[in-house]
């Protein structure tokens, strides 16, 4: 077994990628899991109003649930509406309900719109009585105002990829989106990690894209791919993750190892930077 030291400040990653359908809500899901099967405390933040995250989580998230709407919108505190999963007592969820579908349109007239996000969440960690390690944020495909929250909070950007047709489409105006909330709203965020979703490695195409993506991101993509597996897609529907749902399939062994890269990768770049001061 791995072990993984979790004393570091807390690093809140958001998954985003315009595109539907390229595994951003399975990958949170079961990279949360995943860490906190490895001893770390995990919010996850359901920022899609389809609720997906939730779901899978097994957190209820029906309407009358105080939800992040009521964070983006009321600014209630994210500890009011933190709700713990019952696969693990170090994976929490503040989930999402259906009326954050309105927050985009009613967040255009409010005040601070971008940051309210931001401002929950480091209230949040600054007055946690437990300590968080990582909080991971789950996205909507689209880069609207509540992506532009998840950008605003965040620290780290984790582009899942489909290894398909059209994969790297997309991606420029994307990272576009990202230098502009940098120069404008959030310095600190960066792009830290690139995770290939959904590999068939029997096919040609996906051995490409693979290829591409990492001709393009030496630095970011991790070594780890997520193989295309049905018990990956099986798990939602029994409101659990995969890393609960069959710990020893091949998707839950890759969900584990991706995380096990990205918590070292951390401990890597805290070293590099104290080498250079
Ligand atoms: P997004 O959040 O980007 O819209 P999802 O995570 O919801 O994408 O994934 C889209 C669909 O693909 C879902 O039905 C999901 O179950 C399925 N899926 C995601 N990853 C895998 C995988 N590794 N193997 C098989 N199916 C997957
Ligand atoms: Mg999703």
């Amino acid at each position: 077994t791995v072990r993984i030291d979790f004393t570091g400040e807390p690093r809140v990653l958001t998954v985003s990628n315009q595109k539907g359908g390229v595994g951003k809500t399975t990958t949170t899901v079961n990279l949360a899991a995943s860490l906190a099967s490895l001893g770390a405390r995990v919010l996850v933040i359901d920022l899609d109003p389809q609720g997906n995250a939730s779901t899978a989580l097994g957190v209820p998230h029906s309407a009358d649930v105080p939800s992040v709407y009521d964070v983006l919108i009321d600014q209630f505190p994210l500890a009011d509406i933190v709700q713990v999963s019952p696969e693990s007592p170090n994976l929490l969820c503040a989930p999402s309900t259906i009326h954050l579908a309105g927050a985009e349109i009613e967040l255009v007239s409010q005040v601070a719109r971008e940051h309210r996000l931001r401002t929950a969440v480091e209230e949040y960690l600054a007055s946690a009585t437990d300590r968080i390690d990582f909080v991971l944020i789950d996205c909507p495909p689209s880069l609207g105002l509540l992506t532009i929250n998840a950008f605003t909070a965040a620290h780290e950007l984790l582009i899942p990829i489909q290894c398909e047709y059209y994969a790297l489409e997309g991606l420029s105006q994307l990272l576009g989106s990202v230098s502009m909330i940098q120069k404008h709203l959030n310095e600190r965020l960066h792009l830290s990690t690139i995770l290939l979703t959904m590999y068939d490695g029997r096919t040609r195409l996906a051995q490409q894209v693979a290829d591409e993506v990492r001709q393009h991101f030496p630095r970011e993509v991790l070594r780890t791919v997520i193989p295309r597996s049905v018990r990956v897609s099986e798990a939602p529907s029994f409101g659990q993750t995969v890393i609960a749902y069959d710990g020893q399939s091949a998707g839950a062994v890759a969900y584990r190892e991706a995380a096990v890269e990205i918590a070292q990768r951390a401990s890597a770049a805290t070293h590099e930077n104290k080498g250079e001061a």
